[in-house]
């Protein structure tokens, strides 16, 4: 017999923590958080300002930002002050690095999340004729980071704050890679070794990513890390993304395989889609992975055909006028089918349907139900009336 799960027609997603950030809950019964970072200079406050907003703006619920120096960790103090005067709360996250712990202690001052890649802590000076670590220098290695990390921990424990374990496999320490290869597994265990320093010191805030370029690399990281979780009990929420996936169809390809496919599984708790074009470009296809899945639903959903030899009307046309009419009344579902050949139920149970029925006429329905037969010049005009007959309709 075919398991239960194979007939679910919703995402169940796995149990995690809720962890918050600012405002905004990562985990627990909170939807997909939707992230990304601004490529601005924190020195340079106006520019960083004005960009945290044009993202969160666009849909960016958490915005991340990089905190090279002190200087860098100080704007955030300021950058803050200017978004709670001029604009609202946004939830920030820095990013820093182990050479610059006195730097994290200053940004977990003025951000809601400090994100740190345990391949950045490295005591160990890469050397050429080194093949592995014993066991004693591994676990020596292991109390230093422990010593080094302890003030941040203690720091965004007592300001209740949260703290991403954010591994890279470009990024793995020396001592890892030796140890376990250049591996999902390798990854799994710095993400592991740095949970437990989090724990010993009773911090739970915490959030995990497990980030590769080459999907394949990535979607076995977490879900070799999702095991080990469930193996020791842990329930941290995940973020997931795909590093360097780069630009255009391929970039977006790319990030949707990798995240689609955890997200489909139930594992994934916050996105980011990283492209190398403008950060606000990701936003959109954040949503539109989350809405295809069912898990958010932020703008209509459009059902249409691919059109062929019996299509009556310029199916691509009508589409782009239909949307561009509507588009702004989240929650509906909106059909455009060229004809109806095998039955309403083709239309995937859309609230309204625009279908053709005759050479320049078309129909509109309601459900399954046909409504009513227009001329086709007169389509979407009549479909706009029709849903603002059942209230529907919002102005733009
Ligand atoms: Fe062709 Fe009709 Fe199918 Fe559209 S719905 S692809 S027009 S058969």
């Amino acid at each position: 017999a075919a398991p239960e799960a194979a007939f679910d027609t919703k995402i169940t997603r796995r149990r995690t923590r809720p962890v918050k950030v600012g405002d905004v809950t990562i985990g627990g019964s909170a939807p997909v958080v939707v992230q990304s970072m601004i490529n601005e200079d924190t020195l340079d406050v106006e520019a960083a300002v004005a960009a945290i907003q044009r993202l969160h703006e666009q849909g960016c619920e958490i915005v991340r930002v990089t905190v090279p120096s002190m200087a860098h960790a100080r704007a955030l103090a300021d950058i803050r002050t200017r978004l709670l005067q001029d604009y609202q709360p946004v939830p920030l996250v820095a990013d820093v690095h182990h050479n610059g712990m006195k730097i994290a202690l200053e940004v977990a001052k003025h951000v809601d999340k400090v994100r740190i890649n345990p391949g950045l802590y490295v005591f160990e000076k890469p050397t050429s004729d080194r093949t592995e670590y014993t066991p004693e220098e591994f676990a020596k290695i292991g109390t230093k980071i422990r010593e080094t990390l302890e003030p941040l921990v203690i720091s965004l424990r007592d300001q209740g704050k949260a703290m991403r374990i954010g591994v890279n496999h470009g990024s793995l320490a020396e001592r890892m890679l030796f140890t376990y290869g250049d591996t999902p597994e390798g990854m799994v265990e710095s993400a592991l070794e740095f949970i437990r320093i989090c724990e010993s010191l009773e911090f739970y805030n915490l959030v995990i990513s497990l980030k590769a370029s080459r999907v394949p690399v990535m979607l076995a990281a977490y879900r070799l890390m999702v095991h080990r979780m469930d193996e020791l009990g842990m329930d941290y929420p995940l973020h997931l993304g795909v590093t360097e996936a780069g630009d255009g169809d391929y970039g977006r390809i790319k990030s949707t395989a990798g995240i689609a496919t955890l997200l489909a599984a139930g594992i994934g708790d916050t996105i980011r889609v990283s492209l190398t074009e403008a950060p606000e470009k990701e936003i959109p296809v954040c949503y539109s992975i989350l809405q295809a899945l069912g898990l958010r639903k932020t703008m209509v959903e459009y059902v249409a055909c691919p059109s062929c030899g019996r299509t009556l009307f310029n199916l691509e046309d009508v589409l782009h006028k239909v949307r561009s009419a509507t588009s702004h009344l989240t929650g509906l579902d909106i059909a455009v089918m060229g004809c109806i050949v095998n039955g309403p139920g083709e239309m995937a149970d859309a609230d309204y349907g625009y279908v053709g029925k005759q050479a320049g006429a078309i129909a509109l329905y309601r459900g399954r139900e046909e409504i009513k037969r227009v001329p086709e010049a007169q389509g979407v005009e009549e479909l706009i009336n029709l849903i603002k007959a059942d209230g529907r309709w919002v102005d733009p």
